[in-house]
């Protein structure tokens, strides 16, 4: 089980989900629990790191911020748990790990540099602080537990920081590692997110991994089920904060949950499904705050399946990134360079376009790698001949939409109902991709419109009423 921050953002919720966990635990269940940092705090944590290298920055904000995360946690621990002696003991543990965080950001202040290594060692805190107290509110009601880093819990990365992958070896050190536990009665509490290099170093595995780590867990321990708990009644039709009357999706499969989560929906973060596909391990998504309403379960094939498109989703935080030049119609190999310069520069490409003509490719990145992909991209247009890639533009104010469903495939007339419904709506499309798969269709247009489109096509395809 693995509850996200919005699950653990106050003492009263980190209450209310040992209750859970223990429901579960009295009912017979080995339970493993994976946790995320208290909602808000990594986004916290990675601005005040990247402010102490500027100028601007005072020594005195370290004390100031660290003081807050600190009451924030010491008054979840008050309210979360009873037992005076286990409030002693995590908040023992807290102060610790607060001095250290105290220690970092004061290291970041007078180097004024962030590396990629300090910035996740900075991202850890969030978890790092949260699992003492859900695993001391479990021993508050009675309930044998531990807290681990995701590191000493066995998930080994290949060290590639802000993004890190689990090697081979993972998989047997986590089962060695919790299996013992689980048989005796032991609810391990670990940190989601986080794990290590060989050289024990923090590396993390992408911002939102902790659904990520759950399932890593939940295939070594060889799991009957992988429950992510969060804020909404499981994986809807469209993000319910755009769109009122979203309905949550009771079975879907794990190549539609891939899609959802790849074009936005952050519900579940898109590397989850990858280790349960590979031992066939059911995924629920389920709301902390409604445990017995709507949810959805992820599995390889849902029986009966009628519905075409499943679901709308909307990613804004991307850039739009154009080649342009008469002489690439024809050059061999253009592409190649730019995908190879890109993936060098470490930037992922979302949606790839390129038109008949072959005197343009579109690309869409994450904004986080813009300024990357551009300097890498002016790089190699000085490689070729002048005429080659003679423009390079970009734009920022674009938001990409998906329609997502895999019975799509081999369904004429889709694609024609979703830009006839942006005309009729005053959409201007900017670029499209359609995988060959034809689990999905998406499209990109000005950020402004993203709202109105997923409204639109939520309507278009009646995705509020079950089929
Ligand atoms: P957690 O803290 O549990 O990891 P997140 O904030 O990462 O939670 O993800 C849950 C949020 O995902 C919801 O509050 C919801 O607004 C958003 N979301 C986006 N698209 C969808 C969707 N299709 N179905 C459900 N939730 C969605
Ligand atoms: N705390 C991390 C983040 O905010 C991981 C997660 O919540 O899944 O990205
Ligand atoms: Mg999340």
């Amino acid at each position: 089980m693995k509850f996200g921050g919005t699950s653990v953002g106050d003492g009263s919720q980190i209450r209310q989900v040992s209750d859970l966990v223990r429901r579960y635990y009295d009912e017979g269940n080995e339970i493993a629990v994976v946790v995320s940092a208290m909602s808000g705090l990594t986004d916290e944590l990675q601005t005040i790191a990247e402010r102490l290298t500027s100028e601007y920055a005072e020594v005195k904000e370290v004390a100031e911020f660290v003081h807050l995360v600190g009451k924030r946690h010491f008054d979840a621990t008050y309210a979360a748990i009873e037992d005076e002696m286990i409030i002693t003991e995590v908040i023992s543990e807290l102060e610790t790990r607060l001095e250290e965080l105290k220690n970092a950001l004061t290291g970041i202040y007078h180097l004024g540099e962030l590396t990629d290594r300090s910035y996740d060692y900075i991202s850890s805190f969030g978890e790092r602080l949260s699992v003492p107290i859900v695993s001391g509110a479990l021993k508050s009601l009675k309930v044998q537990s531990v807290f681990l880093t995701g590191g000493q819990a066995g998930i080994i990365t290949d060290g590639k920081h802000r993004g890190a992958r689990p090697t081979e070896i993972t998989e047997r050190r986590v089962h060695e590692r919790l299996v013992p536990l689980l048989k005796v009665g032991i609810v391990p509490v670990i940190t989601g997110f986080i794990a290590w290099n060989i050289h024990n170093i923090i590396t993390t595995l992408g911002r939102g991994g902790s659904d990520y780590t759950a399932s890593i867990i939940g295939s070594a321990v060889d799991a009957d089920e992988i429950w992510i708990w969060t804020d909404v009644d499981g994986i809807m039709t469209a993000d319910p904060k755009l769109v009122s009357n979203a309905r949550t999706l009771p079975h879907i499969s794990y190549v539609e949950a891939m899609e959802i989560s790849y074009f936005g929906a952050k519900v579940i973060h898109p590397k989850t499904i990858e280790p349960a596909v590979s031992k066939g391990i059911p995924v629920r998504v389920k709301n902390t705050f409604n445990p017995n309403g709507a949810n959805t379960t992820i599995v390889h094939t849902v029986a009966n399946d009628q519905s075409l498109v499943k679901a709308v989703t909307a990613i804004n935080n991307v850039a739009l990134i154009t080649l342009s030049g008469a002489g690439m119609a024809g050059t061999i190999g253009v592409a190649g360079h730019v995908f190879s310069k890109l993936a060098q520069a470490g930037v992922n490409i979302i949606m790839i376009s390129q038109g008949s003509s072959e005197s343009n490719i579109s690309m869409l990145v994450e904004e986080e790698h813009l300024t990357g992909a551009l300097n890498a991209l002016h790089g190699l247009k000085n490689e070729f001949n002048s005429n080659v890639i003679k423009e390079i533009s970009c734009n920022e104010d674009v938001s990409a939409i998906a329609v997502v469903g895999s019975r799509m495939a081999g369904t004429p007339g889709i694609v024609g109902r979703i830009f006839n419904c942006m005309g009729r709506i005053d959409v201007n499309v900017i670029m499209i991709s359609q995988g060959s798969t034809e689990h999905n269709v998406s499209f990109v247009l000005t950020r402004d419109a993203a709202r109105r489109a997923v409204e639109s096509l939520h309507e278009e395809f009646s995705l509020s009423s079950a089929h």
